[in-house]
């Protein structure tokens, strides 16, 4: 049976510009929020009829910036135009200044059964240097009400880089997350990104070997905690995995609308201009296709090893034999094989670049 398609909307509406982030987004205002959704039910309404889909996630900039009547109307159009399961995984991602009673009460009723906070961090100090504008109190209280209100798939954003972020401070981000009833951790390492604030005047950045000091400090303290480590950079409480983000590695379609979005779906990859006024004029949001033959083996093997679940050797006759003997020499300490599945250990992942060039350059 082949899997079903998620969906994946770009909202890209901010209230101000976090001077690390490089996603599309410009200023929030109401009459272009309002064209914005007309043009994603117009896009949406485009989804082949015949389309089995159980994943919608609103990513962003800030989604939660769309009022519920307007999250309603595109959960409404996604529904009409393909066979979308009962039991779908609806995600929006939220900055914790939105979440309010009212908000979330729209929210439920829209649809939303997954909410995504973006908290980067619960100490002040290390907010004030990532230019965030909630507080690590109102962070807690988001996660609080949401769960209060009845989301029991709650996720939180946490970040990792800065130089101010000794052991104890980030120990402390640990411990607050898991008193807070979260079922899913996101955790990024600061990059520096090319046309941000922080690529002309950067932060002290923690060195690497600092960096993995805090990775490894964290998936032990989550891992005891509970939540299983099930992607380089995701952890979760069992049952509580991102069944959309998992597409992504899984090589599964996705379908995808708004300004910036990014789509895989009959083995090509499709992107969308970085102009939400193009998007708002055009009859249909334009799209080049930037890869036709998208799904190679490299870029199974790459996605794959990604998760903890890693490859299934059976499925790569081909290289199969390469594969391991490639991955002899890193066994144990980097990559991990068991019950005919291959996969990185979080030291693995800490190098997985390295690792993955030890064993792309045995494939032909
Ligand atoms: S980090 Fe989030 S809130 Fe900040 S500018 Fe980027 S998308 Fe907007």
């Amino acid at each position: 049976m082949s899997p079903k398609a998620g969906i994946y909307i770009h909202v890209p509406f901010c209230t101000g510009k976090c001077p690390y982030c490089n996603f599309y987004s410009v200023r929030y205002d109401r009459t272009a929020a309002e064209r914005y959704t007309e043009a994603v039910c117009r896009n949406c309404r485009q989804i082949p009829s015949e389309s089995e889909a159980d994943t919608l996630y609103f990513g962003g900039g800030t989604p939660s910036l769309l009022s519920g009547e307007q999250l309603k109307a595109i959960i409404r159009c996604v529904k009409e135009s393909c066979a979308f399961s009962e039991d779908a995984e609806i995600t929006l991602e939220a900055n914790p200044l939105t979440v309010t009673d009212r908000a979330l009460s729209a929210w439920k009723e829209a649809g939303i059964n997954r909410l995504s906070l973006g908290v980067q961090s619960f100490q002040s100090e290390v907010l004030e240097q990532l230019g965030r504008r909630h507080t690590p109190e109102q962070a807690a209280s988001a996660v609080r009400r949401a769960y209060d209100a009845g989301f029991e798939n709650l996720s939180v954003d946490l970040m990792i880089g800065l130089a101010n972020q000794e052991p104890d401070c980030f120990a402390r981000d640990l411990e607050t997350a898991c008193s807070l009833p979260v079922s899913h951790i996101s955790a990024y390492l600061l990059k520096i990104e090319e046309h941000t604030p922080f690529y002309e005047n950067p932060p002290a950045l923690l060195g690497s070997d600092a960096q993995a000091e805090r990775y490894l400090m964290m998936h032990d303290y989550l891992t005891d905690r509970g939540f299983l480590h099930y992607e380089i950079s995701n952890f979760a409480k069992p049952g509580f995995r991102s069944r959309h983000n998992c597409k992504y590695w899984r090589l599964e379609p996705y379908f995808a609308f708004g300004p910036s979005a990014h789509a895989f779906h009959g083995g090509k990859r499709y992107a969308v201009p970085h102009d939400l006024y193009a998007f708002c004029g055009s009859p249909l949001q334009p799209e080049t296709v930037t890869e036709s033959d998208a799904g190679s083996l490299t870029e199974r093997v790459m996605l794959g090893l990604r998760l903890s679940e890693g490859l299934c050797l059976a499925d790569f006759p081909a290289v199969r034999e390469q594969l391991l003997r490639a991955a002899a020499p890193l066994i144990p300490q980097f990559l991990s094989l068991c019950d005919g599945r291959l996969s990185m250990t979080p030291e693995g992942w800490l190098v997985s670049n390295s690792v993955l060039v030890r064993l792309l350059e045995q494939i032909p």
